[in-house]
C-alpha cells in the first residue's frame, strides 16, 4: 500500500459549552485531521487533537509532527499494520499523537482495502472472542458547572438511558467536591460514578477524599494526584483506599501499565490513542488491562470527532468489555464534521454504527473546510 498524497486539516471545533478542568478550561475542540490517499484512489482519515498538558503538543507542533512522518510515509510501501509504530519511530522519537494520526489513516486504508471494518480487524487479533457478537459500549457522560446544573444535567442524560458518570473534581475546595460527589452519588445511585482530579490533589487530600463517607459509592477515581509522584506514593494511595484507583496521565503505554501493576498501584487505566501513539498500542494496553481483571476507560481527548471516536470504539468492540466506560467526546462539540456523526442510542454506542469497512465513518470535507482553524490552511504534501 503506497500513499500518493495527503492533506492535513487543522481544525478548532467550538464546545457545545466550556469544559472546566483543574488546570484549564476548554472552549473549543483544537485537532487535527488528516487525509491520506493511496495508489488506487481511496482515502484514509486520521485524528488527533492536541493535549499540551496530557502529551504537550500544540496545534503547531502537533501539524509540524505529522506533516514530518506523512513526507517519510510517501517514498514507505505499507504492508503490516504490527510494524506501522515501528516505522514511525525510525524516523521519530516520541510524539505519540502524531503517530497515532498517520496510524489510524492507514489503518482506515488497510481495513477498507481488506473490506473489513476496523473494530472487526482488530477483534480478529483476539482469537477467545472473534466468534461472539460484541456488546454495545457504555458511553461515560462528563459532569460540570454548578452543582445545580450537573444535577439537572445528571436527570436529563440519565431519562437518555447513560448510566456511566465522570465528575471533574479538582479546582474548588476538597469539602465542595465531596459535598458535589455526595450530591451527585444520590441523585444517580446506583450506576457508574467515577471523578477525575486531571493530578490537582496533593496525596494527603486524595487519601483524604478516598477515605471519605461522601466518595464511597464512586466505581473508581482517576489520576487524582501529579504523574511525577514516586511510584511508593501511587501504591500508598491504592494501599488506603476502598475505591479503584484510576490512572491517565501516569499511563501512555504497555511499559508504564506494567510499572504500576508489577507495584500494585493501579486499579484501572484510561486510554486514549494521543497517549498511547495508535490503535493498535492502546489495543496492547487494553488486553494487559483485561488479563489483570483491572478497570478499562476508553477515552478521546476534549474533543474529538467522529472519527478519532470511531477508532477508539473500534479498541472497545475489539476488547469484549469497557468496563469503566468510554468517553466519546463529540457529544460536547456544536459541530461534527461527519454527515453521519456517532451518536449515543439510550446511553450506548452499538456496533451497527461502524459497520462500514475501515474506520466505520467518513468526513464531510465541506465541514472540514468549514472549520478550519483561525490563522491555518490546508496542508498537502
Ligand atoms: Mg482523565
Amino acid at each position: 500500500m503506497k500513499i500518493l498524497r495527503a492533506d492535513i486539516y487543522p481544525l478548532s471545533i467550538p464546545l457545545i459549552e466550556p469544559i472546566k478542568m483543574s488546570r484549564e478550561i476548554v472552549v473549543d475542540a483544537k485537532t487535527v485531521l488528516l487525509c491520506l490517499t493511496d495508489e488506487k484512489g481511496r482515502q484514509g482519515w486520521g485524528e488527533a487533537s492536541v493535549a499540551p498538558l496530557m502529551t504537550g503538543e500544540t496545534l503547531d507542533s502537533l501539524i509540524g509532527s505529522i506533516r514530518y512522518l506523512v513526507e517519510k510515509s510517501l517514498s514507505i510501501d505499507w504492508l503490516e499494520p504490527d510494524n506501522f509504530a515501528d516505522t514511525f519511530s525510525l524516523f521519530l522519537y516520541s510524539n505519540a499523537s502524531a503517530k497515532s494520526c498517520v496510524e489510524m489513516a492507514l489503518l482506515d486504508l488497510y481495513t477498507q482495502e481488506a473490506c473489513v471494518p476496523l473494530w472487526q480487524y482488530l477483534r480478529s487479533r483476539n482469537k477467545s472472542l472473534n466468534e461472539l457478537p460484541p456488546t454495545a459500549i457504555p458511553l461515560l457522560r462528563m459532569l460540570g458547572g454548578s452543582l445545580e446544573k450537573e444535577l439537572s444535567d445528571a436527570k436529563t442524560f440519565r431519562d437518555l438511558g447513560f448510566r456511566h458518570w465522570k465528575i471533574k473534581i479538582g479546582s474548588p475546595s476538597l469539602e465542595e467536591d465531596l459535598h458535589r460527589v455526595k450530591m451527585l452519588c444520590d441523585s444517580l445511585a446506583g450506576d457508574v460514578i467515577s471523578v477525575d482530579a486531571n493530578c490537582a490533589l496533593t496525596l494527603t487530600d486524595a487519601i483524604r477524599f478516598c477515605q471519605s463517607e461522601e466518595a464511597s459509592r464512586l466505581t473508581f477515581v482517576e489520576q487524582l494526584i501529579p504523574a511525577d509522584l514516586s511510584m511508593d506514593d501511587f501504591a500508598l494511595l491504592k494501599n488506603s483506599s476502598g475505591i479503584p484507583i484510576g490512572l491517565d496521565e501516569s499511563i501512555h503505554g504497555v511499559a508504564e501499565l506494567e510499572q504500576f501493576i508489577d507495584a500494585n498501584a493501579i486499579g484501572g487505566a484510561s486510554l486514549k490513542l494521543i497517549k498511547t501513539g495508535g490503535i493498535i498500542k492502546a489495543l496492547e494496553c487494553a488486553k494487559l488491562l483485561s488479563e489483570h481483571k483491572l478497570g478499562l476507560n476508553l477515552a478521546c481527548k476534549i474533543a474529538e470527532t467522529s472519527l478519532s471516536a470511531a477508532a477508539t470504539a473500534s479498541i472497545g468492540f475489539a476488547t469484549g468489555e469497557v468496563s469503566w466506560g468510554f468517553s466519546m467526546s463529540n457529544q460536547y462539540l456544536k459541530f461534527d464534521v461527519c454527515d453521519a456523526p456517532l451518536i449515543a442510542k439510550h446511553g450506548y454506542l452499538e456496533v451497527s454504527q461502524l459497520a462500514s469497512t475501515g474506520i466505520g465513518v467518513t468526513p464531510s470535507i465541506n465541514r472540514v473546510r468549514e472549520v478550519i482553524a483561525k490563522g491555518y490552511s490546508v496542508i498537502q504534501c
